[in-house]
């Protein structure tokens, strides 16, 4: 007899392996845990040798494995509702601006917050998309966009992980708006992030990867490449805001670093596709920021299933263009504003979102070895996870 944990029974299983079928499908599945790993997969009559602590019969009920919000700005302070009522009154975004409001309405709130402040306001974002079943979630930096902000957001990351058991995978994106102090200096803005921001965060381990906004408004391909070039030096993988409102081939620079993810990419061409097929990068879609923007130019979702690049799904909450935590309502916009399938969608927060982190080995998947992380569902099609926008939550996780 093999000794373990926890046996789970009679599940509809979606392992989310390469296994032929839709998602992984395992019918009548059977999974044991032992400590915090998966020692086992297989069919529910493959049993009789395993001596459980505890058994779940889980007859009429769907099992995946636990979801990852591969791209957020969780942590930020104040609050940006009132910008929202100006627009709806008929305020133009100068306007806003000049008022003080935008993205450095948000940096001048997180500077003036303490790492505590920060994970309080972060805290019941982090407990909505647990509530749906999330269990690892990427946070960036980029509201402090000075030396001491800047970690001081990943620091606050850090202990959300801590006061939360969750998985927390933290990106520096100083990159992300010119700081005012150096709006007449780009280029010393980004000496400090190559010669000195990076530096310290990979000496602190603060930061599992380098992020920027490569884009008309941010920073351009030079600029990026600088910054990544400094990641490379320090050993940090890099990921990229790319193509998300004009093409500057950002998805085909980050995929010539051998990036993790191309993050937006509405605007990425098949040139840059096929660089991130070579790379084996992520192509990770955001479609609540493309429905809050009332964007009109999609994603290539037909081209990156010709070449083979993995999609994965994020909210990117943000308190710009993405206010939402509601990764489940995601995957159904993903559906229907881009064309995903269920299947597609699914594995976009789940085995895609993993290795968009560099963590497909350990995350993603239910599959021996893997983390034992999983969600049980009250339903017998897996369909009904992606159909409704974020009502229907799992019963176990
Ligand atoms: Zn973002």
């Amino acid at each position: 007899m093999t000794k373990c944990d926890l046996l789970i029974k009679h599940a509809t299983l979606i392992t989310c392996t390469d296994n032929g079928q839709m998602c992984g499908l395992i019918d009548n599945g059977a999974v044991a845990v032992s400590g915090n790993k998966i020692i086992w997969t297989g069919l529910s009559a493959e049993t009789k040798s395993f001596d459980p602590l505890k058994v779940i019969d889980a007859t009429g009920q769907v099992v995946t494995p636990a979801f990852i919000d591969c791209h957020t700005h969780l942590i930020f302070g104040g609050n940006r509702a009132n910008e929202f009522a100006m627009r709806l009154a008929g305020e133009s975004y100068e306007a806003i601006a000049k008022a003080g409001g935008g993205i450095l309405s948000t940096v001048k709130a997180t500077r003036e917050a303490s790492i505590d402040e920060l994970v309080d306001l972060a805290l019941p974002r982090a407990e909505h998309l647990m509530s749906q079943g999330v269990r690892t979630i990427e946070i960036k930096s980029g509201y402090g966009l000075d030396f001491d902000n800047e970690l001081k957001m990943l620091k606050a990351a850090k202990k959300l992980q801590q006061q939360t058991g969750l998985t927390i995978l933290t990106t520096l994106l100083a990159a992300h708006a010119l700081p005012p102090e150096y709006k007449d200096n780009r280029i010393g803005y980004i000496d400090l992030i190559c010669n000195e921001i990076i530096p310290q965060a990979a000496k602190e381990q603060l930061a599992d990867a380098v992020d920027a906004f490569c884009e008309g408004i941010g920073f351009t391909p030079d600029e990026t490449r600088r910054v990544f070039d400094a990641a490379a030096r320090w050993g940090l993988p890099v990921k990229l805001h790319a193509d998300q409102l004009s093409n500057l081939s950002g998805a085909g620079l980050v995929a010539e670093y051998g990036g993790l993810s191309a993050d937006h990419i509405e605007y990425t061409d098949e040139a840059s596709i096929k660089k991130m097929a070579e790379s084996d990068t992520v192509a990770t879609l955001l479609p609540y920021a493309f429905y809050a923007l009332q964007e009109t130019q999609k994603p290539p979702v037909d081209l990156f299933r010709k070449h083979y690049v993995d999609m994965a799904i994020a909210t990117d909450c943000n308190p710009g263009t993405a206010p939402t935590t509601n990764l489940l309502q995601c995957l159904h916009m993903a559906c229907t504003q881009f064309g995903l399938t269920v299947e597609e969608a699914l594995l976009g927060v789940t085995k895609n979102a993993a290795k968009a982190l560099g963590m497909d080995e350990s995350k993603g998947q239910i599959a021996e070895g893997y983390d034992a992380e999983l969600l049980l569902w009250e339903t017998k099609d897996v369909a009904d996870i992606v159909y409704w926008q974020g009502h229907r939550l799992p019963k176990h996780i």
